[in-house]
């Protein structure tokens, strides 16, 4: 018996065994099929429960079984594991296009949605025949056969152009590579990053020497502690020139013919722009609202950078003579200057930081803010022994969610941390089916003699897990695909991001951060100092990301027929944004995988629009009291348990009064002009 194929509430690990995935995959979709089937061949007329909700709730059990396959491909994986997703993926993406592309499905919904005025929907209701609507619509149900046939045409060739712009850009990254013998060349890199430089070099094959690479973990070092500005200026040369050396692996045009066909396929649509399409689902709505968003905070925070960069030159000026600060020093001297106003180590903040105390302190600040109640379990099936089990209760005692927590790193683990589920939330036949939700890091594990102690941006990752793990825990909506994190994209790190400032404040440090030999709680000083030093250059960071957002839109939010070169493009994009002199050697779109071969075209905005919502939403908090009880009960009522069941701006305001303003934002920052 496959234990995948008969109904399981928790998932049942132990019973699991890898050769049960296909099998399970294949029959659940058949399955899921069959559902379809079943109400396009319904001959009663189009209702809303005989087609939208029917379909909502089709392929529960495919949902299940894919949330159980791709967590663990995530967090407990191996090769078997990861041949099977290689041949199960395209057959999931096959069944989702027959879905959209079925003809006889979309006619019944698009009956349901034409009377939808008469219906007498709820709010929830309607939201979820917009969105199956537009799952449909989006992908041109509605064109003439001519028309869709040109948008298949379209799709399909923006997947191999992606597809080709992400395989040069990773051909380019591994191309490269800076071998160096005279050891006296990395003067000025820490022991660890040095190490690190040997051992590449020898699993590369060299005799000897250090090799730099620009993937992250060697680049970013590199240019933070290199003393040697020739080499910081060869290699920072070398990342910011990627997909643009007129050679095989260039990507100019590549850029030019995305940019247009989005256009096209936006235009086809019947929208102005790709930006318009995006823009439709998500809280920002239009380009032009992107546009003065991105454009007020510009406007805000150029003094400050401007600031902030007169303060580095004059520091590089002082230290090494640097007459003009380049590309290639900003690393090097913002790093320096930081230590010269901070001097904050890590070693200094971990004892206050053992992970237990952590872990006990997001509990608590839970249960301040929404009366949860976290208790540990043994009685759970677990993939991995390390993971932990917790039940959570309200005030009541009302089961509210399952919540497995996997901490530490394990080869099988990806990097980074992440919030997952094993189960959504819904409302079917009177029953609140409750969810199960993960958090998954990678965080310094214990070792023989010291206890697992954190980093401060640790403890920041953990609370801000958590948070998207509250928005899935107190999910309350009735249909499964609105509800928890099934938010608009750009809505979607506001309880992430808003967890995340209570590791600042004296009142809830208070709670757990606390030596682990001493008890001793963290001294208000350090504190101070980790709030400086968060907003260090916060004015040059914020326009790196602004000229991200402004290049994004750049490309996305206009007609770009008549576009012909990317860089005097891109330049024309940058200029009210840079503050290092050009580099013609360089070009930023070539590489710029987030918006040419990720999902964030049109989307990259959403950084600094999230932040603006988290500082507005906790400004609430801290004029109230950061546990307060009103503020917090409207926090759970008009935003964690409503997921996407409304606009994210009508559920912002009814949380805050009012729209979100920057103000907050530029506070926390230290952007405010005094
Ligand atoms: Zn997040």
């Amino acid at each position: 018996m496959n234990p995948l194929l008969s109904p399981f509430d928790t998932a049942p690990f132990s019973k699991i065994k890898n050769e049960h995935f296909k099998p399970a995959f294949l029959q659940s979709i058949e399955e899921a099929r069959a559902e379809i089937d079943a109400i396009t061949e319904n001959t009663d007329a189009p209702t809303f429960e005989n087609t939208i909700e029917a379909l909502e709730f089709s392929g529960q059990q495919l949902d299940r079984i894919s949330s159980v396959f791709f967590n663990l491909n995530s967090a407990e994986t191996n090769e078997e594991i990861q041949k099977i997703a290689q041949e199960i993926s395209p057959l999931l993406s096959e069944f989702g296009n027959d879905i959209t592309l079925n003809e006889a499905l979309f006619k019944r919904v698009k009956a349901v949605y034409d009377q939808k005025d008469n219906l007498e929907l709820t709010v929830e209701q309607n939201t979820l025949l917009d969105k199956k609507y537009k799952s449909f619509s989006r992908n041109g149900a509605n064109l003439s056969e001519d028309k869709k046939k040109r948008l298949r045409e379209i799709d399909a060739k923006l997947a191999k152009l992606k597809l080709t712009f992400g395989e040069n850009v990773l051909a380019e990254t591994n191309k490269y590579q800076l071998h160096l013998t005279d050891e006296s060349d990395l003067d000025g890199l820490p022991e660890g990053a040095k190490e690190a430089a040997a051992q590449l070099a020898t699993s590369k094959g060299k005799e000897d020497g250090w090799l730099i690479t620009l993937d992250y973990p060697s680049y970013i070092p590199f240019m933070k502690y290199a003393k040697n500005r020739a080499l910081r200026k060869e290699l920072s040369l070398a990342f910011g020139s990627k997909g643009f050396h007129n050679d095989e692996l260039d990507n100019q045009e590549n850029v030019l013919e995305i940019a247009k066909l989005r256009f096209e396929r936006a235009n086809l649509l019947g929208y102005k722009t790709h930006a318009d399409f995006v823009l439709e689902e998500r809280m920002a709505e239009t380009p032009e609202k992107v546009h003065s968003f991105l454009n007020e905070l510009l406007e805000k925070a150029k003094p400050a950078a401007e600031r902030e960069f007169k303060q580095l030159e004059d520091f590089a000026k002082k230290l090494d003579g640097i007459d003009r600060l380049e590309k290639w020093d900003s690393s090097y001297y913002s790093e320096k200057l930081k230590q010269e106003l901070f001097n904050l180590d890590d070693e200094k903040l971990k004892p206050y930081f053992k992970l237990e105390n952590v872990i006990n302190g997001v509990f608590k600040v839970a249960e301040n803010l929404f009366d949860l109640q976290f208790e540990e379990v043994n009685d759970i099936e677990k993939y991995h022994e390390e993971v932990k089990t917790f039940k959570v209760y309200d005030a009541d005692k009302n089961f509210i969610s399952l919540f497995y927590a996997d901490f530490h790193p394990r080869a099988g683990k990806r990097g980074g941390a992440w919030m997952t589920s094993f189960k959504s939330q819904w409302k079917r036949n009177g029953e609140n089916v409750r969810p199960h939700i993960s958090n998954v890091c990678n965080f310094t594990p214990s070792t023989k003699s010291k206890p697992s102690l954190l980093t401060f941006i640790e403890v920041t990752t953990l609370f801000h897990e958590f948070g998207h793990g509250l928005h899935g825990m107190l999910a309350n909506t009735t249909y499964p695909s609105l509800s928890g994190t099934s938010v608009f994209w750009d809505f979607v790190e506001l309880p992430s991001q808003v967890l995340e400032n209570w590791c600042y404040e004296k009142e809830a440090l208070e709670l757990f951060a606390k030596h682990y030999e001493t008890g001793e709680t963290i001294p208000m000083e350090l504190v101070e100092k980790i709030k400086e030093s968060a907003t260090f250059q916060e004015g040059i960071q914020t326009l790196r990301q602004l000229s991200f957002g402004l290049l994004d839109m750049s490309w996305h939010g206009i007609d770009p027929t008549n576009i012909t070169n990317v860089k005097t493009h891109e330049d024309e994009a940058f200029k009210d944004t840079s503050l290092y002199p050009d580099t013609p050697e360089t070009c930023m779109s070539t590489a710029f995988s987030h918006i040419f071969q990720g999902g964030y075209s049109s989307g990259y905005y959403s950084y600094k629009w999230a932040e603006v919502l988290d500082a507005d939403a906790f400004a609430y908090f801290k004029e109230e009291g950061i546990f307060n009880k009103e503020v917090a009960t409207k926090f759970k009522d008009h935003v964690l348990s409503q997921g996407g069941t409304e606009n994210p701006m009508v559920l912002y305001k009814r949380f805050r009064g009012a729209e979100p303003k920057v103000e907050a934002l530029l506070e926390r920052a230290g952007l405010l002009t005094s």
